[in-house]
Order: C-alpha cells, then sequence, then structure tokens
C-alpha cells in the first residue's frame, strides 16, 4: 500500500498523485505546526470544514482519513513504518517553504528507504515549462498568457473506485482519524461567514458561473455588485476542485457559447486561470519575493510609516467610500471583490504612501483566499514593485474608481451604512463637499483622511527619487 499525502488537494476527482499509485492507497492528511503558524480563522475554519467532506467520502468508499498533528518529516516516515507501507505519494506546491518542507520530507524517506512520488497537479502549465525563446521564466503576462492559451491541457482525471484504497474500519471515536476544532488548533471562530467547503460546494460554485455569468464575465468582473465572478479562489487555493476540472467545465462553456462575444467572456475567464499560474511561476522562481521587491531597485522606496493612517485603511474609516467599503467587506466577509482589491491595494501604496507588505499582511490575516503567489504578485502589482505591475505614475483615483464601478453607490451602501440615506453622486463627490455639507448628511462618516491629489504627486516624486538612487 501507498500513502497519499494530502495538502493543498484537498478532494479525491481529479487528483493526479491520489490517482497515480498502482496499489490501494491510504490517504493522510497532516496538521503541520509549521504551516499552522501563517493560519487565521477564516482560512482554519474552510479547511477544517473540507477535511470533514473529503473524510466523509472516503468512509463512504469503505476507507477512511488518516490525520496526524506534527512535523511532517517525523509523522510520515513513522507511519510508514507502522503500517509497513511502500511508499508516499504527493502533489507539489511551489512556495520556498512548501519546497523546503518537501526536501526535508523526501530526505526523512530517503533515510528509511521508503518510495516516494510526486506530482504536478495544482496547475495546468507547471512552473519552468513555459519559457520564453531564450529559455528563461517569463516576468511579462502577455507573453506568458499567448503560450499558455496554446499549449494543450491534461483532461480531468476521476474519482478513485473504493478498490484503489485500503480498507478501514472507522467509526468516529477513532483517535488516528478524528479532526481537531479550531479551539485545539489555537485559532477562534471566524467574525465573517465562510463559503461552505468540499468538492460538492465547489462544483456547483463552478456549475453556477458557468451556465450563465461566464458570458458576461468580461463585461461586469469589474463591478462589485453584478454577480459575474465564480467565487472560486478559496477552492483553488485549497484544491477543493481540481484545476483540469475547472478548465475543462470553461471550454465546455466556450462550445455552448452562442455568439462571439460569449466566446471572449470565457476567453476572459480562463485568462485569470493563467494570471494565477504566471504569480505561482514568479515566486517558484523567485522565492525571495514574498518578503522582498521583484524590481530590487525599488528597494530605495522611504515609505511612510503612519500608523493611524494605516489603522483608518484598515478599519475602513479613510472617507473614501469604496476604499472603506472593501475593507469592510473583507472584515465582514473574509472576501473583497478584485476591483475593490485594486482600489484599496492602490489607496495605501500611493495614497498613504505605505509599503505593500503592510497591506500584504493585513489580507493575510483575513482572507479565506490567501495565497501566497497570487496574493504576493497582486500587491506588488498595485505597489508597482513587481513582475509587469502597474506603472508608479499610473496612480488610480479613487472617487472615480467608485463612480465607474459602482454608480448606484450599492455596493458602497451595503457595506457603509453611515452613507446608506446619501445620493449616489454626493457619495461620489463626497471629497469634494464641505464639512458642514458632509455633517448634514452623514455625520457619522469622516472626511477624506488625505488629499488624493496632492498624496498622488508625493508619490509619484517617491518613486522617482528612488529612481534617481538606481
Ligand atoms: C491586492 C490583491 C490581493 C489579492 N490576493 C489574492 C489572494 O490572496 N488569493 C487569490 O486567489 N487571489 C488574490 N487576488 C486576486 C483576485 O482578487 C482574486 O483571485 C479574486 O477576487 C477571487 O474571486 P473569484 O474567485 O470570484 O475570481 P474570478 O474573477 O472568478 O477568477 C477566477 C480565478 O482566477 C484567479 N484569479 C483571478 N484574478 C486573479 C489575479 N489578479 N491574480 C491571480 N489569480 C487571479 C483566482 O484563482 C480566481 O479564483 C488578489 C488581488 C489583489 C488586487
Amino acid at each position: 500500500m501507498w500513502f497519499h499525502w494530502h495538502r493543498r488537494d484537498l478532494r479525491e476527482p481529479d487528483n493526479r498523485g491520489l490517482a497515480a499509485a498502482d496499489e490501494p492507497v491510504l490517504p493522510l492528511f497532516v496538521f503541520d505546526p509549521n504551516v499552522l503558524k501563517y493560519g487565521a480563522p477564516p482560512r482554519v475554519s474552510f479547511l477544517l470544514d473540507a477535511l470533514v467532506s473529503l473524510r466523509n467520502w472516503y468512509r463512504n468508499q469503505g476507507s477512511g482519513l488518516i490525520v496526524k498533528k506534527g512535523s511532517p518529516e517525523d509523522v510520515i516516515p513513522s507511519l510508514i513504518t507502522e503500517y509497513d507501507a511502500t511508499g508516499v505519494t504527493w502533489n507539489h506546491n511551489y512556495s520556498g517553504l512548501a519546497q523546503r518542507r518537501d526536501e526535508r520530507v523526501a530526505k526523512s524517506l530517503d533515510t528509511i528507504d521508503a518510495a516516494y512520488d510526486t506530482y504536478h497537479d495544482g496547475v495546468l502549465h507547471e512552473p519552468g515549462t513555459i519559457r520564453t525563446n531564450d529559455g528563461k521564466p517569463y516576468s511579462v503576462f502577455s507573453y506568458f498568457w499567448k503560450k499558455w492559451t496554446d499549449r494543450e491541457k491534461r483532461a480531468p482525471i476521476s474519482a478513485p473506485d473504493p478498490a484503489d484504497l485500503v480498507d478501514q474500519d472507522v467509526n468516529n471515536s477513532d483517535d488516528t482519524h478524528s479532526l481537531p476544532t479550531l479551539d485545539d488548533l489555537g485559532f477562534d471562530e471566524p467574525v465573517a461567514e465562510i463559503p461552505s467547503a468540499g468538492t460538492e460546494a465547489a462544483r456547483n460554485r463552478l456549475e453556477t458561473f458557468c451556465d450563465g455569468p461566464i458570458y458576461r464575465y468580461d463585461e461586469d468582473r469589474d463591478y462589485p455588485t453584478r454577480d459575474s465572478i465564480s467565487r472560486l479562489s478559496q477552492d483553488l487555493k485549497y484544491g477543493t476542485i481540481g484545476i483540469r476540472d475547472v478548465y475543462a467545465r470553461t471550454e465546455a462553456a466556450m462550445d455552448d457559447a452562442d455568439n462571439e462575444a460569449e466566446r471572449e467572456s470565457v476567453e476572459a475567464y480562463q485568462r485569470q486561470l493563467a494570471w494565477r499560474e504566471f504569480y505561482t511561476q514568479i515566486v517558484y522562481f523567485n522565492p525571495n519575493v514574498v518578503t522582498e521587491n521583484y524590481k530590487t531597485y525599488e528597494n530605495e522606496i522611504q515609505w511612510r510609516d503612519d500608523d493611524e493612517e494605516l489603522q483608518l485603511w484598515k478599519d475602513g474609516e479613510t472617507g473614501y467610500p469604496m476604499v472603506d467599503a472593501g475593507m469592510r467587506q473583507l472584515r465582514a466577509e473574509a472576501f473583497m471583490h478584485n476591483r475593490t482589491r485594486l482600489i484599496v491595494g492602490s489607496f495605501l501604496t500611493k495614497d498613504l504612501m505605505q509599503d505593500w507588505r503592510n497591506g500584504y499582511n493585513w489580507f493575510r490575516a483575513l482572507l479565506v483566499d490567501h495565497d501566497t503567489a497570487s496574493e504576493n504578485g497582486n500587491w506588488q502589482w498595485v505597489g508597482s514593485t513587481g513582475a509587469d505591475a502597474q506603472p508608479y505614475f499610473r496612480v488610480f483615483n479613487p472617487m472615480t474608481q467608485g463612480e465607474r464601478y459602482d454608480p448606484d453607490a450599492k455596493y458602497i451602501k451595503q457595506y457603509v451604512p453611515e452613507l446608506r440615506d446619501v445620493a449616489p453622486d454626493k457619495i461620489h463627490q463626497w471629497h469634494e463637499l464641505s464639512d458642514d455639507e458632509r455633517n448634514e448628511i452623514a455625520p457619522d462618516y469622516p472626511a477624506p483622511i488625505v488629499d488624493h491629489k496632492e498624496r498622488r504627486e508625493r508619490a509619484i516624486e517617491m518613486f522617482e527619487a528612488a529612481r534617481g538612487k538606481e
């Protein structure tokens, strides 16, 4: 028998590592304190729900999920010895932390002569397989995308049959298979309501999206109230859905499209999947970007340090309605729409002139879908320090962004109740109103904490000063 070590692949269908062994498989999950220290209540809560669902599926097949806590390099060799197993399969993770852990596990398995086989599973095209004509990893997305979209994709794989799994007679009180609670792991209950986890919930989200919204995605994806996004980010992060399954379903939607605009919309969605893989390969080849700027000359930037302004940004109390709505959505739902992630990110790094790492850390503490590569790549994009980033002189105007993407202020009013009775045009002119007028129409909502025009100029100067020192 072989073990399959589940990590960010908490699913039974479309799982390359799980399907690989030609002997019966015993599935395993290890709570690794080294990984848990980067956890947060929304994510650990989602993870536990996903594990319940996975364990139930195995039980229904007459098997079970072994659950352990400890360092994988200690736990796995000892289980292999205890069960007299041939070896273990796992699917690759691409962050530096994961790679160092996997190297330690491989070494510990070598010392007991146990076998291990590893698989590329979480992306359609693994880091290193899409390169420039000179053989280098891409740092410009449009070229990466062109090759990514032209390449043939692997087909989804079925879930294992009961005969592929080791029989286990499991009951709920069995320690080997019991899952810890959030409290056991040292986490509070999340404040936000977390999306339901597991393969069925993820599949439902995919089906709902591909049955309709995918055809409006290109036009509507930037409008937070238009309900045109897939909400699959936490599923792709934890692998409660397989990427081959997602891609195949989008191809089916492509076949069902009625016209060119709908086909382009499906392609716009596939392009976002490619952004995820672009950032995965950026972190894989440049593990230092997790803490450092991708563009090293940007290390000269003299970011502003201002704890008070940072706190107002975190609390959604900046007096810029679209920024505050986004930040409050994050707290309330452990999620934020992509358009507002861009707006609040730009506001932090340009209007407040603060280091993108302050934003990265706050998002990591709250997001259910936090993913090192995607979060880092996007923060470095808005902060103008990353690969293929937003040029530093192109600064989002938080007021016109709100007016454009939330014209009726529906999104703003949903998350900023102080503005619920204010007319949309007044909300979008909030920075131009007099203090008296602001006090009259929404006395509990703050005046803008900074002047956007002034800060925009200072931010550009800050970047130019750093470049001057190149
Ligand atoms: C500052 C900032 C931080 C971000 N942090 C994260 C993060 O921690 N985890 C994360 O998954 N995404 C992150 N994103 C990207 C994006 O905002 C989310 O993937 C998206 O909002 C999730 O909603 P969805 O699943 O409905 O996306 P959809 O629009 O339906 O897109 C489908 C999938 O494509 C991928 N995707 C979409 N946009 C991007 C993008 N810009 N970069 C990389 N992948 C993308 C995601 O896997 C997403 O689930 C961040 C963006 C910004 C601007």
